[in-house]
């Protein structure tokens, strides 16, 4: 027996047959309350939706962005801050920062050190 529904959305009555009704019932879904025609215009506006939220995350969120352009900002920002190491400066002993990595084999000098050998 093939009973109808009426839609709650456009309020067209719609059949409900037997087969669906076993489907359902043996998934334990309750009857449909809209028609095939609006189920498929709402399933179609929910991904609409989630297409929007993640075009909308992905403008905010670097995370979700691809790799190529992670890394293309990440190696911008690198170039304006230089990282700076603790070092001693071998001639006055005096706790200096240099923009490379001290080496034990290299003397390290302090700014002021460093223009005074320049400048002899
Ligand atoms: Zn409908
Ligand atoms: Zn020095």
């Amino acid at each position: 027996m093939t009973s109808q529904i009426i839609c709650q959305h456009c309020d067209e009555p719609f059949d409900y047959t037997d087969a669906e009704r076993e489907f359902r019932q043996e998934r334990g879904l309750a009857r449909p309350l809209l028609c095939p025609t609006c189920r498929q215009r709402d399933r179609q506006r929910r991904n609409g939706d989630l297409v929007n939220l993640y075009m909308r995350t992905d403008s905010f969120d670097p995370f979700l962005l691809g790799e190529n352009t992670q890394a293309g900002s990440t190696s911008r920002n690198t170039q304006d801050i230089r990282t700076m190491y603790d070092a001693t400066c071998a001639a006055c002993g005096e706790s200096t920062r240099v923009p490379f990595i001290p080496r034990n084999d290299r003397p390290v000098y302090c700014k002021d050190c460093f223009n005074a050998r320049k400048g002899r």
